[in-house]
């Protein structure tokens, strides 16, 4: 995904310098099917040649022949530098590099397009900043301080972290899925590709790709199997589907982790539960501690005090 939009954006500017180049051209074309301009630039030109064989500099004829030709195109609406290719970026000259490296019109338009089609806005309104610990027991406040920390910083270092699971429990209502939204924003905001899904369509885009002809499974799983974190919000609301639900939820959580991407799950369910319900494969996983980081977040529901 990343890299696409990358590749869509430096083509995008591209053709944008060519149709600006383009018009440029015309507009000249037109100015010069005017004779007195025409004529005024030939002489222009004829006056510096001659100069130049000369080896003469700051000669009177060249300022006057100058003067001529910018009075003419003055005189038709043309103003001084009307052919000259004006940069969008002048940082960059519209080349979208600078010293080799992505220049800052490019990558603020990438984060445009990235925050678009990870639908940032709508999937993860909540922000590191709306953090409000005021209606939160003592117990509480420290659990959340402690995870926006770890998390704040987990984004700073990836893709050099080493937990590529992370597992948010606690009862309805204390923040886990505000916080697994906080962690794709912020990811966004740094430029790495971010999907927030609920269980319930983590699940159907599940039995949609189980469902599909061979050739079009990859294509359902692709954003999920590429994206630098996934959120699987509320895992245990959704249907358990035989053939789909555990077998698919393994099937990603692996082949995430062997790509060193990561996947954060947030979860009413108990330890016991998880392991109930998804079996003993998909929970040795979840609580691995060497690749996963799994944290209960105290409390009763912070929407109903
Ligand atoms: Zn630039």
């Amino acid at each position: 995904m990343k890299k696409r939009i990358l590749e869509q954006v430096l083509s995008d500017l591209k053709h944008k310098v060519q149709a600006r180049e383009n018009a440029l051209a015309d507009l000249r074309l037109k100015a010069f099917e005017n004779p007195e301009i025409s004529k005024a630039q030939a002489e222009y030109a004829r006056v510096k040649f001659d100069a130049l064989m000369k080896g003469v500099k700051n000669d009177e004829n060249i300022k006057k022949a100058r003067l001529n030709y910018e009075n003419a195109l003055k005189k038709y609406g043309y103003g001084e530098n009307a052919f000259e290719y004006q940069p969008i970026c002048s940082k960059c000259n519209d080349t979208g590099f600078v010293d080799g490296k992505i220049c800052s019109c490019v990558y603020n338009e990438y984060i445009a397009r990235l925050k678009n089609e990870c639908d940032i806005e709508a999937r993860a309104p909540f922000s590191f900043a709306d953090s409000n610990t005021s209606k939160m027991t003592r117990e509480q406040t420290d659990a959340i301080n402690k995870l926006y920390g770890f998390s704040w910083e987990y984004v700073s270092m990836y893709p050099n972290v080493k937990k590529h699971i992370l597992v948010f429990m606690g009862a309805t209502g204390t923040g886990k899925s505000c916080l697994a939204q906080a962690i794709a924003r912020k990811a966004v905001d740094h430029g790495k590709s971010a999907l927030v899904y609920s269980a319930y369509e983590f699940n159907t885009t599940c039995l949609n790709c189980h469902l599909a002809p061979i050739d079009e499974k990859d294509n359902i799983l692709y954003n999920l199997m590429t994206a630098d974190f996934v959120v699987i919000d509320d895992l245990g609301t959704e249907p358990m589907l035989k053939n789909v639900t555990c077998e698919y939820l393994q099937l990603i959580l692996d082949e995430r982790l062997r790509s060193g991407l990561t996947t954060i799950i947030t979860t009413n369910l108990s330890e016991i539960q998880l392991k109930e319900r998804y079996g003993e494969r998909i929970f040795s996983r979840l609580c691995d501690a060497k690749h996963s980081l799994m944290r209960r977040i105290p409390g009763k529901d912070l929407r109903l005090s």
